[in-house]
This record gives structure tokens, sequence and C-alpha cells, in this order.
């Protein structure tokens, strides 16, 4: 039998819940520090007093993958159960289905092309000037061209990011956003689902353990890691060394909470396209649980800003001037001995719940094989997503 390890779990979010879990199943001594009065990080759903409606406190999460092991992994801890992320957009006045498909195309240009004639349609529309877009907004153009861009992307994008689609890189927008058919599920994967009593009963479950002990309300900072044989540390990475190069920059989010008697927007997302309202999105907590039924309901607005010291850190920027100051955060975290940097905010990448239960797994059975020297990362930070 190997020896008991005296381990560190810095945050109590799905890549330090699934971390500690597995290291506890193997005989190790757990201890989860998280800063917040709850376990499940940024995923954290509570019940509403007053409608009973289980809310996404910090934000909408819908949990969807290709992964089975991990969506059979989720499932152990919590019944998931059927849910279709079906997004809508409001422009100039109008509601269309989002991500494009040939029913936003057909409402928007009011047409009734089937999908090759919308294909052609689009393929004329697109802007063939463009032969290398370097921008967002140069690939938007040259994928669907300016009225869509305009109508779907431009506005959203602006208020989301808080620069113009001009000033951010190309690779932002990968793929072709648009379905040539009548497809509105917003994911492809083959698993989409909610749990069914919420996230945070899901990482509470996780979390369920005689050899862990969760100490929440507990900041844990870097001079407390003498005390374990290692720290998996799922905090922000500039956190961790004090901000010594400054601060990684990124964007958070204000929610302004309200409430309904009813049904608000007959949908749980709502987009706001236009820049004239401030707002991106409107979610209706509701709608994440179709299985439950409530009188009244719960919404959020949405507004999205740059991230201040004592905000909320919500989706890292990663353009330039950042990488290069996350370079430096990186080399200097390779001089850490007996430190493993996780998660998204330690390793400084958007990560979905799926990717992070997967890396959660594979950096905890990673420590647990025989002999393996644990790296500063198993995920490079500056390895493009
Ligand atoms: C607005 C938004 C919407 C999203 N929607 C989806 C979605 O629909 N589907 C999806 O798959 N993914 C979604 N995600 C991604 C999802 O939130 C992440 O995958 C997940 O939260 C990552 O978990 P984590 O444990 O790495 O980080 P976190 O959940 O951030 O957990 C880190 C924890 O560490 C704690 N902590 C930090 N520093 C310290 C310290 N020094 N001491 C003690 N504790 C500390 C924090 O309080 C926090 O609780 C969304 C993300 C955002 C921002």
């Amino acid at each position: 039998m190997p020896r008991v390890k005296k381990i560190a779990v810095v945050g109590a979010g799905l890549s330090g819940a699934v971390i500690a879990r597995e290291l506890a199943l193997a005989g190790h001594k757990i201890d989860v520090f998280d800063t917040r009065r709850h376990v499940a990080g940024n995923c954290h759903t509570e019940r509403d007093a007053a409608t009973g409606v289980m809310v996404h406190v910090y934000g909408p999460h819908i949990f969807h993958t290709d992964d089975t092991e991990v969506w059979d992994y989720v499932n152990r801890f919590q019944a998931f159960l059927p849910y279709k992320n079906r997004v809508k957009t409001t422009s100039s006045g109008q509601i269309y289905s989002l991500p494009i498909n040939l029913h936003t195309i057909n409402q928007f240009f009011g047409k009734a092309f089937r999908p090759d004639e919308a294909r052609a349609f689009i393929d004329e529309c697109a802007d063939k000037t463009i032969r290398e877009p370097k921008t967002f907004e140069e690939q938007a153009l040259r994928f669907v061209g300016k009225d869509l861009y305009e109508a779907f992307f431009k506005g959203y994008t602006q208020k989301q990011w808080g620069c113009s689609p001009a000033e951010l890189p190309a690779s932002i927008l990968k793929r072709l956003p648009v379905r040539f058919n009548y497809d509105d599920n917003y994911f492809f994967h083959k698993h989409q689902g909610m749990p069914e009593n919420g996230y945070t009963e899901m990482a509470r479950r996780i979390l369920d353990h005689a050899n862990i002990e969760v100490h929440l309300e507990t900041r844990f900072h870097r001079a407390l890691g003498k005390d374990f044989d290692h720290v998996f540390y799922s905090g922000p990475l500039d956190g961790y060394f004090d901000y010594e190069y400054g601060r990684l920059g990124y964007r958070t989010l204000d929610f302004e909470r309200f409430t309904y008697e009813g049904d608000y927007q007959g949908c749980a997302v709502m987009n706001y396209g236009d820049v004239s309202v401030p707002y991106t999105r409107v979610t209706e907590h509701k709608h994440f649980s179709p299985w439950e039924d409530h009188s009244g309901s719960v919404c959020y607005r949405e507004f999205s800003r740059a991230c201040g010291p004592d905000d909320v850190p919500y989706y890292p920027i990663r353009l330039m001037e950042e990488k290069e100051q996350l370079a430096q955060y990186v080399v200097r975290s390779l001089r850490e001995v007996s430190v493993t940097f996780v998660g998204r905010l330690g390793t400084y990448r958007y990560l979905d719940m799926d990717v992070t239960i997967r890396e959660a797994l594979d950096t905890a059975r990673l420590y647990l094989s025989a002999g393996a020297e644990m790296p500063a990362f198993l995920h490079a930070p500056l390895q493009a997503l």
C-alpha cells in the first residue's frame, strides 16, 4: 500500500471536486479549500426561496458532451434529465432562432429557401474579397456577409468583449456558424442534459467521502502549501503568485436579477444583438428545468464588462498582451514544487464542464499512477484551444 498523502485541493468547483474524490478513493487525505460559502464553483445552483426555481447563480450552465465516460461519471452523482438548449435572439425588434439555421435565414431575408438554395444564397452574401481573414469581423463577413454579421454577431460580440469585432482575432469564429436545416439545438454533442437537483448537489455528492474535508469560506495562500505533500490549485494562476506580473485580463458579468409572475420570455436564453440594448442576454432560469412547474419566475439580465480586482473572473481574454503576461506566469509556475495548476482559472483557459471533468480525471489518474512526477500543468495554458 503506497504511503497515504496529505493533499490540498484549492477550489471546490468541478476541477477540485473530481480530483479530491479520485484521490480520496485511493486512500489519500484531502483538504479542499474554497473562499465561497458553497461548493460547485461557478456552476453553483440554488433554489430561489420565493418561487422554488433552480437558479444558475453565476450564469446559465448546460451540460453537453461527446465524452461518454464523463457523462456516465456525472450521472453517478445526479440524474441528468433531458434538456435541449434552444436559444433565441432579438434583433431590430424581431425574434430569431440561433444558431443561424434555415428558419433564421428564411425569416431574416423573407424567403422560402430549401437547404441547397439557402447555401447558394449565403455563398453569394459572403464577402469573397477577404482571402485571409485576420479579425473576427473579417471572418464573419467572409462566412455570412454583412447583413447576417451585423444582425447576429457584431453588436453581441462588441458587448461581450467590450471592443469592436474588428479588434478581435479571427480564431474566435472557427467554423461557419450556420446550419442549412431546421435544427435549432444549440449543441451538437451526443449527450446533453441538466442535473435533476442542480450542479451544487452534484458537487456536494462528489465531495462526500470520509477522506475529504471541505473548508468553505477559507482562502488558500501559497504559504500553506508546505503543510501538504501536493497542492492541486484551481484558483486564478496570477492570484497564486500575488499578481507578481500584473493581473491577467478577464471579462466579468453583472446579473440584474428580476422576478416575474408567469412566463417572462418563453425560453431559457434570449440574446440581444443590438448595441442599443446594454445587456447581452436574458436568462429565465425555470426553463432549464422543464420537468418542474413554477408559477413564478426568476430572470437575469446579463451585462459584460472588464473584470476589476474585486470581481468574479469569468472569461479569460487571451489576446496577445495577456498571452505575453501568461507566458511569464507559466515560467514562474514551472519553478514551483509539488503544485499542479488545474481548471479554468489555474490554466487561464475557457473550459466547458465536460472538459473540466475530463482533465480533472486525467490529472488524478496521473498522480495515482506509479512513479508519476506531477508536472505544474497537464494542459499547457499557452497552447491554442
Ligand atoms: C458565464 C459562464 C457560463 C458557462 N456556461 C457553461 C455551459 O453552459 N456549459 C459548460 O459546459 N460550461 C459552461 N461554463 C464553464 C464552467 O463554468 C467551467 O467549466 C467550470 O466552472 C470550471 O470549473 P473549475 O472547477 O475549473 O473552476 P471554478 O468553478 O471557477 O472553481 C474554482 C473555485 O476556486 C475557488 N478559489 C479560487 N481561488 C481560491 C483560493 N485562493 N482559495 C480558495 N478557493 C479559491 C473559487 O471560489 C471557485 O469556487 C460557463 C462558464 C461561464 C463563465
